[in-house]
Parts: C-alpha cells; structure tokens; sequence
C-alpha cells in the first residue's frame, strides 16, 4: 500500500506538493510525538503539523472532547451560530489571553486557516483607520492568500512597506545585539517619519514575535517595546501573528507575553484547534468596527474544532506546558550549541521554547571578511532532513534560503525523547558534515 500511495499521490497531486515531496511517508497511525507509517516504520515527529500538535498527536484529552461532541448528538454543522462549545472555547482563550488584553477584548472567528485570520485582522485595520498600508517585515509569513501573501517574504506589493527584522546572525546592519535591533527600530521610525519615503500612514503593523517558517529568528523584547511605542506614537494598529509562536510554544502561553507588549489585534490559529482548523482574530473592543455582515464566511464554527481546541488550551494552561516548553526548549538548544561547536557546517542554533532553528552553512566557503556569517547550505540542510527521515526522525526547513532545520516538537515531550531526537539530528548532521 505504502509504495502504491505514494505512486498515486506523486502522479495526481499538483507540482506545488511540498511537504510530501519531502517527508515520503504514508502515516497511518500516531500517538504524541510518534507516527506510524503504511510500511510500518515509525518517526518521531517534529515537524508536529508545522507547529500545530501542541500536545502532540491524538492526545487523549482532544480525542475525547471530541468523541463527546459525536457522541452527544449536538450539530456539527451551525455556521456561527452560538453554541455551548463556542461558548466553552470561547471562555477558555479568554482566560489564557493576557489580562489587560482580555479585559477589553473581543473575538472574531475567521475561518479553518491562519491565512483567512490573516486577511480578516488587515480587513478590520484597514476599515478601522480608513487607510490601507501595511508594515511588515523581511523574512516574514503570514500566509497564501493575496493580502497574507502580500506581507510575506519577497512580495513586492506597493502597499506594503518591508521593513528589518532584527536579527543577531545575520545582522541587516552588520552588528546584531541590542544595537543591531536599535538600528532596525530607527530605521522603520524613519520611514515612518520622512514624508518622501514614499510610505503612506499605513493600517498596521503585521510582526511575528518569533519568525518561524523565516528561519526561527526571536525578537529581541526590546525591539518588540519599541516596535510597541512606534506604533502607538503614531496611532497605527499592533498586529501580532501568533499563528504559530501561540499556546506554550515559545515559553509563554503568548510569545507577546516575553516583552510584555500589549498587541491591538491578534492573530491566532494552528494549537488553538487541538490539531482541527480553526482561525480567530481577537482585539481591543474600540476596534470592533465591522457592520454585522462585514465578514462572513461558512466555516467559522467548527464544533469539533472549538472542542478539541477549548481542550488543548486548558490543558496547556492547568499542567503549565508553555513553562515545561521553555525548559526543554533550552536544554535543547544548550545541547545543539554543542553540537553546533564540532561541526563548522552548522552556522548558528537558535530558538525560543520549542521553536528551535539550526542554520546550516557552507563550511568550504570562507567566512566574510567582517567576521560576518558564512553563505548559507540549502544543499547540506536538505540532506540533514533527508538523513533524519532515515533515522526516524522528521523535521521541517525553513528560512530565506531553506538553509535551517527547524524543530517544533510537542509541549509534551518527555526528556527521554528530547534525547532520542537530538541523538538523532547529531547522527544526521555528522553524516551529512563527512
Ligand atoms: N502566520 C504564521 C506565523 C504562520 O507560521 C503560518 C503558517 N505556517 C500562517 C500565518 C498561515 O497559516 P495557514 O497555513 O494555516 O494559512
């Protein structure tokens, strides 16, 4: 069956398939981190539905709110109507937002996709101050939809304004740290600020506390404060993407919750699903400008979702995962600094929580002469994944240049089987480094 599937799959699906061309598994069964495959072979997974599985595959709790739901004789299907389990979701991502945001927050639900939540919080801004620019930033994603597409990566759209990510490897400006995150700030102030630059007064900002399919580059706090002060100086709307850095990740339940900034609107979708589509925007009530019938759409109450999602958020938030996910995360990161000091392809190992990224480079070329990084190995990261995959291992690239393995296990890890995973990247890379 496995190599059938896959024949049929590869002879069927469009040419864009992207991680099936990669990951030539036919899962079948799986539990926490572990997938079964059609022929049997068995994976430890940290690709973890590109950061969604939060408490891992086929958690009990999220099988059996959802089995409650079928069993219970309640509707699958409402559109938006309100419904006990609505309501129960609804009460519970309250109850985990930050408190000065929840006290005046209100909740819009998008769609099955954090692109739809994406286009619903530029729909809202855009509406709410009468402008239509958008800031984001280099090495960003938000999503495949025209508006999300058009804030991501090299998209050139003149409506949006690209402004420096702060990053400490490679640098915009050369320098990295506080200084280089400094630099960043007073560049977007001044775009902002030159009435030639060509930037009109825009709707919001759009940020990710922690670029992930960007390479997993954290913010610096300070720049996330800053970005804050410029932004609320000049009356534009906050955006945070938590699409992905949300429900425990990075450390916090919120990534936002590390700098302490207040967001004006935010962007939530992936974990808050329990591994089921579902996308909600939720911000500042003054904000709350839609015409009822402003922003419609079919699939915004997915029963099953909101119970599998109400689950997993308090799940989270009553055995202190997000806390549990800094501390793995960070003996992870200690171990594959280590491992990063024995083999010159591995350029930089970084990472908040359990988002952990690990650059490979070109150890042949010479450094840059200003003791920059080397140029990045999309070659040698693509083989690390394949030499994990045949160790049982699955992970996910990401960055500009595809050059960073990126690990996003579940908050449920257990220390045994952070070991197994390292132990295996380790083989991998030692392989790949020969
Ligand atoms: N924002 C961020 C930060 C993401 O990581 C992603 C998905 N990787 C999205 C938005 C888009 O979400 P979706 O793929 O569900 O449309």
């Amino acid at each position: 069956a496995h190599e059938g599937i896959l024949r049929r799959q590869s002879a069927r699906e469009s040419a864009a398939r992207t991680y099936a061309r990669a990951l030539p598994i036919v899962p079948v069964r799986a539990r926490g981190l572990t997938i079964e495959g059609a022929d049997g072979r068995r994976y430890l997974d940290c690709l973890s539905g590109a950061g969604t599985l939060a408490l891992g595959h086929n958690h009990p709790v999220v099988l059996e709110a959802i089995r409650r739901i079928l069993d219970s004789g309640a509707p699958l299907h409402v559109l938006d109507l309100a419904t006990p389990v609505k309501d129960a979701f609804t009460t519970e991502l309250f109850r985990t937002l930050p408190r000065e945001f929840a006290d005046r927050a209100r909740v819009q639900f998008c769609g099955p996709a954090g692109t739809d939540a994406v286009e619903a919080a530029f729909k809202l801004v855009r509406m709410a101050t009468g402008r239509a620019g958008m800031l984001a930033f280099t090495g960003a994603y938000h999503g495949m939809t025209a508006g999300a597409l058009e804030a991501s990566g090299g998209a050139t759209d003149v409506r949006v304004a690209r402004l420096p990510y702060p990053q400490d490897y490679r640098c915009p400006f050369g320098v990295g740290g506080d200084h280089g995150a400094e630099l960043a700030a007073r560049w977007t102030e001044s775009v902002l600020d030159d009435s030639k630059s060509g930037v009109p007064h825009p709707a919001g900002m759009i940020l990710e506390p922690v670029q992930g399919e960007g390479g997993v580059i954290p913010a610096p706090d300070g720049w996330m404060r800053r970005m804050r002060e410029i932004t609320a100086a000049r009356c534009i709307p906050l955006i945070a993407d938590e699409v992905q850095t949300g429900v425990g990740r990075t450390g916090t339940f919120w990534a936002v919750e590390h700098s302490g900034v207040t967001p004006d609107v935010m962007v939530l979708s992936k974990a808050i699903g329990g591994s089921l589509p579902l996308a909600v925007i939720v911000y500042r009530d003054d904000l709350d400008v839609w015409q009822p019938g402003a922003h419609a759409g079919t699939f915004r109450g997915n029963q099953l979702a909101m119970a599998a999602g109400a689950a997993t958020l308090a799940h989270v938030r009553e055995n202190g995962l997000a806390e549990r996910a800094g501390t793995v995360g960070a003996h992870m990161l200690a171990q594959l600094r280590v491992l990063g000091d024995d083999f010159p392809c591995v350029g930089d190992v970084r990472g908040r929580g359990l988002m952990i990224g690990v650059e490979l480079v070109d150890p042949e070329a010479a450094a840059d002469t200003a003791g920059g990084p080397r140029p990045a190995a999309p070659e040698l990261a693509a083989a690390v994944q394949r030499e994990c995959l045949r160790r049982g291992l699955i992970v996910e690239l990401g960055g500009r240049h595809s050059s960073v393995v990126r690990l996003l296990p579940p908050l449920t890890i257990s220390d045994e089987q952070a070991t197994a995973v390292l132990d295996r990247l380790a083989d991998a890379v030692a392989v790949v480094a020969r």
